[in-house]
């Protein structure tokens, strides 16, 4: 992505999710991708997560007027380029958000790009979101979404399609796109079993695939947040969602290779020195 010179202003995005106190994925991962991009974060804090690389031990949500109003006094003053949402914890801070969204111009109908990472759950199963929070990720969130990112387990949690192949990876994006969502993606980064790491993207008419060979790291804690925030920085930058994409893999792939040891867990993928 191209550096603004020193002195002037950057592009600026919005990340609007869940802290990490270990260090590794959410708002952590976001800014650190952001700021290694050369864009500028702004973060919205939704969620204060317990965790460190053996998992999530508790969360606290915010009220959910301050999410809200969290972004609409960055948008009104600093102004972005895109926005991006990790987790989001329940219902009341999904209807917050979207309602804001929707009054400042972020997602598929207003000037601002809105990408969606429908985060559900940590890498070892701790849950990010409450359960009963799905029907407004489905219908409330996704509806407004430029683009959704859910992994393979999050797929499964809101379309109730098992990917196994490419025909089914097929079939979800069908069903994600269904919701409302402009381009939905279906990262094929945890097909079990698979050499490479295919991607699906569809906008309602074309199916895009990205296919890349897989890293093999135990360290991909905060892998999911990298290529979402990365994919955010790039249609900031105004690139179109399929290039953006591209964008965010090869952003990902460069920053799994260079992953590290942290702790006793899973370590965080690397943001780029
Ligand atoms: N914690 C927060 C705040 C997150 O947003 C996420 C992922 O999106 C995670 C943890 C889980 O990351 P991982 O799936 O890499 O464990």
């Amino acid at each position: 992505l191209p550096l603004t010179p020193n002195g002037k202003t950057p592009v600026r995005v919005l990340t609007i999710a869940g802290t990490d106190s270990g260090g590794g994925a959410g708002i952590q991962a976001d800014s650190r991708t952001m700021a290694m991009c050369g864009v500028h974060a702004c973060v919205a804090v939704a969620a204060v997560t317990v965790q460190n690389t053996l998992g999530v031990s508790g969360f606290h949500e915010i009220p959910a007027h301050i999410v809200a109003d969290q972004v609409r006094t960055v948008v009104t003053d600093i102004g972005i380029g895109a926005a991006k949402t990790g987790m989001l914890a329940s219902t009341a801070i999904i209807e917050a958000v979207a309602g804001v969204c929707r009054e400042v111009g972020i997602g598929r109908d207003g000037d601002i790009p809105l990408v969606v990472d429908p985060v559900a759950a940590s890498m070892h199963g701790d849950p990010l979101l409450h359960a009963e929070a799905l029907d407004a990720v489905r219908y409330t969130l996704f509806p407004l979404a430029t683009v959704v990112t859910p992994n393979l387990d999050e797929v499964r949690l809101l379309t109730g399609i098992e990917v196994i192949d490419d025909r089914t990876a097929r079939q979800a994006a069908e069903a994600l796109h269904a919701l409302g969502p402009r381009w939905a993606i279906v990262k094929g980064g945890h097909l079990r079993g698979s050499a490479n790491s295919p991607d699906l993207l569809f906008d309602g008419e074309t199916f895009h695939e990205i296919t890349a060979s897989r890293i093999p790291t135990g360290n991909d804690h905060g892998g999911g947040d990298t290529m979402a925030a990365a994919l955010a920085c790039a249609l900031a930058h105004g690139y179109s969602v399929p290039d953006a994409f591209s964008f965010a893999k090869e952003w990902t792939r460069r920053c799994l290779e260079a992953a590290y040891d942290l702790g006793a867990g899973h370590g965080p993928v690397s943001p780029l020195w």
